[in-house]
């Protein structure tokens, strides 16, 4: 398609957009009084507008109901988890029995690993990739050290070339097959949180599963995000959070996807809690852990349902939309910025250099930017210009267009402004 840099052009695109009503659906902070250009949906994805009645729903059970409410709410809270399964399972490409919802992310990679991170004789190793998200890193150290095993021989990075911005497949797998039968698991962000980069994750799961590792996905960037078929490509277990591109406000509660084929298995090492046993005995307080047939075997402590309240809310909105819709509307969408960061580039004479990668089969909603020659104050000037966004050392800022709720207007208001920014710090 060719686009064009005038508001005109942004306002025709929007006309046509079948989304362009969800904008409606979400709170929108102000700048000066002026509703903001939002590009930090990777970070935390803005309120949609019925997440605080399924809040008030939840407080006026407790408030009128107390104990009564685990079994006598209109959503008892007893089960309350059960449903958020159904819509997830269709954004992550699973059946619902094989996923759940609990905790926050890092914890549930922790607990997911105490399943699936058994290193035994020569199979210790982990692979997964340099500079992952930092949580990432630590949780993988800390997992090799709590087997009392050294980091420095057992956590294998996957590399980047010199001076490529980005991880090849070919290279993932080529050290996967190197490590061989020594891997135990594979670990990686489906997209990678700095540069916007979508793993091969098919091609990749298919090479680990080979050797006979076992592959896992922190999903916390893919989710609500990029299309996701984990039971078709036979990933053992992955996790995310839901506060990015999921909408269910800071902190949330993360999803576990669990293959079903370890749901059946009674020998399986997993740290457990009573709500992991089947629900029909939970509350007969036995001795002994019956587990659910399902991933719910591994949720541990009762369900936090004040929290899960907003994360269904917002699971109703993407039941309505479909992922189909939103990958559709943000490929378009991430496109127009990527053409509009190039014409502001030209009429400034400009080096925004942008370091995710072209192909729009490589990246999801966020175009990471290397901003050559400008400094931190370019930056400044766009919060400051109703434009949210972020800043990553050296010099790169993200901008993640939420397809849900941001506009092509946004897209060529944000162009002018940049323009404006560039020119004004020259002087
Ligand atoms: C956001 C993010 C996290 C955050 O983890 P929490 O446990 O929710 O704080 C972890 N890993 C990746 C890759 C992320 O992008």
């Amino acid at each position: 398609m060719l686009f064009e840099n005038t508001l005109s052009f942004a306002k025709n695109l929007d006309d046509q957009d079948p989304l362009a009503s969800y904008r409606s659906h979400f709170h929108f902070p102000k700048v000066d009084n002026k509703p903001v250009i939002y590009f930090t949906g990777n970070s935390l994805g803005l309120q949609p507008k019925i997440a605080r009645k399924y809040v008030d729903e939840v407080m006026q059970d407790w408030e009128a109901l107390a104990v009564e409410g685990h079994f006598h709410a209109d959503k008892p809270w007893w089960d309350y988890h059960e449903r958020l399964a159904a819509p997830l399972a269709k954004v992550v490409g699973a059946s619902p029995s094989e996923v759940t919802v609990m905790n926050t992310l890092t914890v549930n990679l922790h607990l997911l690993m105490a399943t699936f991170y058994r290193p035994k004789g020569k199979r210790v190793k982990i692979i997964c990739e340099e500079k992952a998200f930092p949580s990432d890193q630590y949780l993988i150290k800390s997992q090799i050290r709590f087997h009392s095993l050294d980091p420095d021989e057992v956590m294998v990075e996957i590399k980047k070339r010199p001076g490529e911005h980005n991880f090849r497949t070919e290279d993932i797998i080529s050290k996967i097959k190197e490590v061989g039968t020594e891997c135990a698991l594979i670990l990686i962000g489906g997209v990678n949180y700095y540069t916007g980069q979508v793993f091969d994750m098919h091609q990749i799961t298919k090479a680990g599963k080979k050797t006979g590792a076992f592959v896992g996905w922190d999903l916390a960037h893919a989710v609500g995000n990029i299309e996701l078929k984990l039971h078709e490509w036979d990933v053992d277990f992955a996790a995310w959070c839901s506060y990015k591109y999921m909408n269910a406000g800071p902190g949330n509660a993360s999803g576990c996807f669990i293959h079903e084929r370890y749901h059946q298995k009674t020998d399986i090492p997993r740290l457990e809690g009573w709500w992991g046993t089947r629900k029909e005995v939970r509350f007969q307080m036995k001795p002994e852990f019956e587990p659910m047939p399902n991933a719910d075997a591994w949720q541990v402590s009762n369900a936090s349902v004040l929290s899960l309240a907003p994360y269904l809310a917002s699971l109703q909105l993407f039941e309505e939309v479909g992922m189909q819709a939103l990958i559709e509307k943000r490929k378009k969408i991430v496109s127009y910025l990527e053409f509009i960061l190039k014409e502001v580039a030209t009429e400034v004479s400009g080096n925004f250099e942008i370091i995710t990668p072209a192909n729009p089969e490589e990246r999801g909603t966020q175009l990471s930017v290397f901003l050559h020659g400008e400094g931190k104050a370019l930056f400044d000037y766009l919060m400051k210009n109703e434009v949210i966004t972020d800043w990553r050392e050296p010099n790169v800022i993200r901008l993640a267009p939420a397809p849900f709720y941001c506009s092509y207007e946004d897209m060529y208001r944000f162009g002018q402004i940049l323009k404006e920014g560039v020119l004004n710090s020259e002087l």
